[in-house]
């Protein structure tokens, strides 16, 4: 909590603040998407913010998971739409690439001149395993078929970082295996685009026979699910600080509404049955920051966090998602009219329950962890 956090990392936080302020009259400017990002980087460069999620080698600030905690939870709570631009492109499973792959994937990211997306999930209605995205080798190739959903950005990325399965064959290594796709390659087609309910934009993609080296993989053959879990940790606790900070700014929202003249004549916050949904707001967004802040200073001190990011992780963005439904409830039906501030963070959280894994996957795998691997401190 930040009575807790050393005076470098309230500094850090003020900066963080200070900056989404700061970009506040780009809000109320007529700015269109393009020139509000940019204008956000720039000025979020100025800050030295953007450059909290770049490794120190690409130049970055190299922010471990507490600054990053703390700059995403502080980012949640300005709920500003300026917000979704300030942290610069950070590696995530295309970290440890290097040489050729490094030049070609991972350098452009971080210099924002590529975009990626990751597509894991399987289409819906896939049948069995062994029916879904794989790859057989020929020559020197690994030739792709398959598809993939639920793919964010995939209608602008450049490149998809894609798990497949490569089948065996003449005794080589097979197994799940992460395969960096260029979006251009003959073969890669968007079959569907969409949103979902906070606003997201994802697509769906087909791989028929698409060639790509063998050796553009992050990783080897057969370690794609250790690669594309290795950044889920972290993930897990970005997900968390994101749904704290929203937490944070539900409740400052919700005690103006309930401190504000009310039609009735007394204030909403002077009704006993109002403080105690209130009071149950604020211990549960308590709780979930304490348990955030915790994971984050273990993760800092280089601890395996694995169970305690994803409890973590369900323990905040389902708190969020009851948080704002009370918020809502109290604020009375005004809340629910489009476009109002509470209809729209109601929208952004329900999400948070999927991504980085569902809340009930992720209750099997902490239980898992303890009844199979006793680990964890959960
Ligand atoms: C906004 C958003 C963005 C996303 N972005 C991406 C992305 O960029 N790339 C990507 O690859 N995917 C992405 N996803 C997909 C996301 O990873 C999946 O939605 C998530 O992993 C859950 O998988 P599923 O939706 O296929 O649900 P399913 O696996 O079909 O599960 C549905 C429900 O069934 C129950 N369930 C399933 N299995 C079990 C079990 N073994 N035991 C108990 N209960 C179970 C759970 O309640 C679960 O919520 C995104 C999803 C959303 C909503």
């Amino acid at each position: 909590m930040p009575e807790f956090i050393s005076s470098e990392m309230q500094d850090l936080r003020s900066r963080v603040e200070s900056l989404l302020i700061d970009l506040e009259e780009l809000e109320s400017s007529d700015a269109n998407d393009l020139d509000r990002r940019k204008a956000a980087i720039v000025k979020s460069k100025e800050y030295g913010v953007f450059q909290l999620t770049q490794p120190k080698e690409f130049g970055g600030a190299g922010a471990g998971p507490l600054a990053l905690t703390i700059a995403r939870e502080a980012v949640g709570a300005a709920n500003s739409l300026a917000g979704r631009f300030v942290l610069g492109p950070d590696p995530g499973v295309l970290r440890n690439l290097d040489g050729e792959l490094r030049a070609l994937y991972l350098d452009p990211v971080i210099q924002g001149e590529k975009r990626w997306s990751f597509a894991f999930t399987e289409v819906s209605g896939a049948a069995a395993p062994e029916k879904q995205t794989y790859a057989i080798r020929e020559g020197d190739d690994l030739v792709v078929t398959g598809s993939k959903s639920f793919v964010t950005g995939g209608a602008t990325a450049d490149f998809f970082a894609t798990l497949v399965n490569v089948e065996e064959g003449d005794g080589l290594a097979a197994g799940l295996t992460m395969v960096l796709i260029d979006r251009n390659l003959p073969g890669v087609e968007i079959t569907r685009d969409f949103k979902s309910l906070e606003g997201g934009s994802h697509v769906e993609l087909r791989f028929q026979q698409v060639h790509i080296p063998s050796s553009h993989t992050v990783g080897a053959i057969g370690e794609g699910m250790p690669h594309a879990m290795s950044n889920i940790g972290e993930e897990r606790l970005q997900i968390s600080a994101g749904a704290c900070g929203m937490g944070i700014w539900t409740i400052r929202h919700i005690t103006d509404r309930l401190t504000a003249a009310h039609r009735s004549g007394s204030r909403l916050s002077d009704r006993e049955g109002v403080r105690l949904r209130y009071a149950d707001m604020r211990i549960d967004l308590y709780a979930a920051r304490s348990a955030l802040y915790r994971t984050a200073r273990l993760a800092e001190s280089g601890e395996d966090v694995v169970n305690e990011a994803a409890a973590t992780k369900v323990l905040c963005t389902e708190t969020i998602g009851r948080v704002v439904d009370t918020a809502v409830q109290l604020a009375g039906g005004q809340a629910l009219i489009e476009g109002e501030a509470l209809e729209q963070m109601y929208r952004r959280v329900r999400s948070l329950r999927f991504v980085g894994g569902a809340s009930d996957i992720l209750r099997l795998s902490i239980a898992r962890g303890i009844f199979d691997f006793d680990s964890g401190r959960v």
